[in-house]
C-alpha cells in the first residue's frame, strides 16, 4: 500500500456519556495512484472498541481482530484489525471501507501520561492519540507516526449525543438538529488535516463572527474564553501588521480539555489544556500556536524544525514584547541559557549545524537557538528588510513548501549578498552556536555581520 492514502473520513457516531460507550460507523476512503495492489488492509482501534462488521462496495468483508502489543512500545495495546479484501475486484485505485464498531474508549495514561481519553459524563474525547476511530496502520510506533503525519485527509462528522451536551470540533459547523432526545452535530473539516478531534461536554461557547473565532469553555471558565478571544484577535492583528496575512486563514477554534490531557495544535484550531486555558501567564503558548499559521511547509528530507519552530518561537517573543510588555533581552538570555544547558547535556549539539538537527535528532534545541538566529538576522538587516524577507519567503514558498536553502536564497535576494556569511555561520555551520555558547554579547555578534 505504498502509494495509498486515506483521503476522507466520514464518522457517524452515537456517544452515550452516561453509559461511557459509543456506537460508530466509519466510512474510510483510501485512494492510490495505481491499483491498491493489496489483499488486506490493517487498521488500529482503541483497546476498548470492537469491530462488528466491515464492508466495501456493498460486499460484506471478513476480518480478524486481536488485542496486540506494539512491537516497540510493549505497554501500548490496541485492537489490531485485518480486513480481507479478496472478494473485491483486483484492479482498484479507490476503496471505500465501512467499519461498524462499538465499545468504550480506554485511556493510555500508562504509556502516554496525557492520553487520559475516555467517554464520561464530565468529558468525552475522541482523537487519534487513543486510536478512538479507525487508524490505518500497524502496531509499530515509529512506522505509525510516520504514516500518520505524512497524510492529510478531509472529514465529515455526524455526532449524536444527549441534548444537554455540546459537541466541539475545529471544523465548520454544518448543522445542529434535535431528534427525539438526542442532538446531532454535523461538522465538516475546513482544511485537510492529519487528525480528527471530537470533544463532548457541557461546553459554553464564545464566538466572534467577524473573524470566525470560536472558543469552547468548560463550566466556570467562560471569562477565560473571553480573554482568549481577545488575545487571539490582538495577536493575529500584530502578526498581520508585521508579516502580512496568514497562509491559510479559515477561522480559529480553541477547545478546552481537562488538566493534564495535553494540548494539541491543528490546522485552524487547537485543544487547550485547562491549566493553560485558565492561566494568564501561559498566553505565550497561544501566541506560539497562532504564529504557526505563518509556517511554511518543509520540504527538508529530515526536518530540522527551523522553518516551523524557530519562526513560531521568534514570532511568539516579538508578540510577548509588544502585547505583554515583556523584556526582549531577558527572553533572549533565557533562550541562550537553555541552549547552553542542552549543549552540556548533549555535547554533540554544539557541533551539529542547524540544518542537520533532524538527522542528529536534536530538533528540541531549535526553539532556543532558532530564536537567536532570527533575532540577530532581524537586527543585522533592519526592521523593514526583515519584514520584507518574511513576506517574500511566504509568498514564494507557501504552496510547494521550502527548505533551509530556500530561506537562505530568499534572504540573499531580499537583503543582500552580505547576509550570506551570517546565514552560513548560523545555519550551515556551527560558528554561530559557538558564539552563543561563549556568552558573546549580542551587540558584538551583530557588529560581526552588519553591512559595511
Ligand atoms: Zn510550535
Amino acid at each position: 500500500m505504498a502509494d495509498a492514502q486515506v483521503s476522507k473520513y466520514m464518522l457517524k457516531l452515537e456517544v452515550m456519556p452516561e453509559n461511557e460507550k459509543l456506537f460508530g460507523l466509519c466510512n474510510l476512503r483510501i485512494l492510490s495512484r495505481g491499483d491498491l495492489g493489496v489483499k488486506t488492509v490493517p487498521f488500529l482501534l482503541n483497546k476498548g472498541l470492537k469491530v462488528i462488521s466491515v464492508s466495501a462496495q456493498n460486499t460484506e468483508l471478513s476480518f480478524s481482530q486481536e488485542l496486540t502489543r506494539f512491537s516497540d512500545i510493549n505497554d501500548l495495546i490496541v485492537n489490531y484489525v485485518h480486513v480481507d479484501l479478496s472478494p473485491l475486484p483486483l484492479s482498484n485505485n479507490r476503496l471505500d471501507l465501512q467499519i461498524v464498531y462499538e465499545g468504550r474508549i480506554e485511556p493510555y495514561a500508562n504509556v502516554f501520561k496525557y492520553v487520559q481519553d475516555r467517554i464520561s459524563e464530565e468529558y468525552s474525547l475522541i482523537r487519534p492519540d487513543a486510536f478512538s476511530y479507525p487508524v490505518i496502520g500497524v502496531p509499530d510506533f515509529s512506522k505509525l507516526i510516520h504514516m500518520i503525519l505524512s497524510q492529510t485527509f478531509e472529514y465529515e462528522l455526524d455526532i449524536s449525543v444527549p441534548t444537554h451536551y455540546v459537541v466541539a470540533n475545529i471544523g465548520e459547523l454544518v448543522s445542529r438538529e434535535i431528534k427525539d432526545d438526542m442532538i446531532i452535530y454535523k461538522y465538516r473539516s475546513k482544511l485537510p488535516s492529519w487528525r480528527i478531534d471530537i470533544a463532548i461536554a457541557r461546553f459554553e461557547t464564545v464566538y466572534d463572527d467577524e473573524k470566525d473565532i470560536r472558543i469552547f469553555a468548560l463550566g466556570g471558565d467562560v471569562n477565560h474564553a473571553e480573554r482568549l478571544l481577545y488575545e487571539t484577535k490582538r495577536v493575529l492583528d500584530f502578526y498581520i501588521r508585521n508579516f502580512g496575512e496568514p497562509i491559510n486563514w479559515c477561522g480559529y477554534t480553541i477547545i478546552e480539555i481537562p488538566s493534564g490531557w495535553g494540548s494539541q495544535a491543528d490546522v485552524c484550531g487547537m485543544l487547550l489544556d485547562k491549566r493553560s486555558f485558565v492561566d494568564k501567564e501561559a498566553i505565550g503558548g497561544l501566541y506560539h500556536e497562532i504564529a504557526h499559521l505563518w509556517t511554511i511547509k518543509t520540504r527538508e528530507k529530515i526536518p530540522s524544525r527551523f522553518l516551523d519552530e524557530a519562526f513560531a518561537s521568534y514570532f511568539q517573543i516579538l508578540a510577548e514584547k509588544e502585547l505583554l510588555g515583556k523584556n526582549l533581552n531577558a527572553m533572549l538570555e533565557r533562550a541562550r541559557k537553555r541552549f547552553i544547558q542542552m549543549c552540556q547535556k548533549t555535547p554533540l549539539l554544539a557541533d551539529v549545524p542547524i540544518i542537520k538537527y533532524g538527522e542528529y535528532k536534536v530538533t528540541d534545541a531549535v526553539y532556543y537557538i532558532g530564536v537567536w538566529v532570527l533575532y540577530l538576522l532581524n537586527k543585522i538587516v533592519g526592521e523593514e528588510c526583515f519584514k520584507e524577507l518574511i513576506k517574500r519567503f511566504i509568498s514564494e514558498y507557501a504552496k510547494e513548501g521550502a527548505t533551509i536553502e530556500d530561506f537562505i536564497s530568499t534572504c540573499i535576494r531580499t537583503c543582500g549578498e552580505y547576509t550570506k556569511r551570517f546565514l552560513n555561520d548560523w545555519l550551515l555551520e556551527t560558528r554561530g552556536a559557538k558564539l552563543l555558547i561563549s556568552g558573546e554579547p549580542e551587540s558584538n555578534i551583530v557588529q560581526l555581520y552588519i553591512k559595511r
